[in-house]
């Protein structure tokens, strides 16, 4: 068993619409953050229907991911982007806690831990899968639309997530996935606590900096 790798059945690949983790009142974002893309919030390992918690050493590094000819992080940037504005313009933190939270339990390096989740999340190329059915951020509501069209897709079954708006208004949040522990292969799987309640918007991006505040 290689160093810091702990059990575990499978894992959840967790994907956010950034609009709805921006748009809530409790964090304040980019008001240029990217908007057509769901992109990465983890890659969880599970055990039991659990996640397992990690030994969170050692810290990511740079030069992890950007050695040689297999420079990920232009990937990284893409796909596994922070939203937060705390952040100061690097994703490294958020990179960071998601590692060692996450990552450091598993038999990867780091570059194979990020190369992994970032291949799954290229592969699904959500935001473009719901586009071409019709489902698209704005101020319709949606009820089992949007799970259905993933399963009628990929043959998986997702967990879909929600959250609320500064205002109250229920939205989609997060949408996961269950990946092997080899992180190359979707599974379906049992899922703790997803979103109950119906309907729900696919909100566009808003963000709470002034540049957001024209309507358009
Ligand atoms: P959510 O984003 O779903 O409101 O919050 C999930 C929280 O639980 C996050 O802070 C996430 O990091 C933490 N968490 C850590 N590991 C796991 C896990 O394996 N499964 C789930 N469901 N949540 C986890
Ligand atoms: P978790 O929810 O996995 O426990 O923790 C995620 C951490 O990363 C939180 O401290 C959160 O504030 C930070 N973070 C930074 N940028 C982002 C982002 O774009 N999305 C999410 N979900 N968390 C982010
Ligand atoms: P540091 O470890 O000092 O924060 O950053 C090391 C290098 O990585 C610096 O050149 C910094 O500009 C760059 N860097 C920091 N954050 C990011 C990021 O989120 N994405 C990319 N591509 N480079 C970053």
């Amino acid at each position: 068993i290689v160093d810091g790798e702990v059990d575990y059945d499978y894992f959840y690949l967790v994907l956010q619409w950034p609009g709805s983790y921006c748009n809530t009142g409790k964090v304040t974002c980019y008001d240029d953050a990217w908007e057509y893309r769901f992109t990465l919030h983890g890659m969880w390992p599970q055990k039991d229907g659990q996640g397992v918690s990690c030994p969170g050493s050692p810290d990511f590094h740079f030069n992890e991911v950007q050695s040689g000819s297999n420079n990920l992080l232009g990937r990284m940037d893409r796909w596994w982007p922070s939203f937060n504005a705390a952040h100061k313009r690097s994703n490294k933190p958020f990179w960071n806690t998601e590692w060692k939270k996450h990552g450091t339990c598993t038999s990867f390096t780091q570059s194979e831990y990020f190369e992994k989740a970032i291949s799954r999340a290229e592969y699904l190329n959500l935001y473009l899968i719901l586009f071409k059915a019709g489902i698209r951020p704005g101020m319709q509501t949606y009820t089992s639309e949007i799970k259905n069209e993933i399963e009628m897709t990929f043959n998986l079954k997702p967990r879909i997530q929600c959250n609320e708006d500064q205002y109250g208004t229920v939205q989609l949040y997060e949408i996961t996935f269950c990946v092997d522990k080899t992180g190359t292969q979707f599974l379906n799987c049992t899922y703790s606590a997803a979103c109950n309640r119906e309907p729900i918007v696919f909100p566009r991006t808003y963000y709470q900096s002034t540049a957001q505040q024209c309507s358009y």
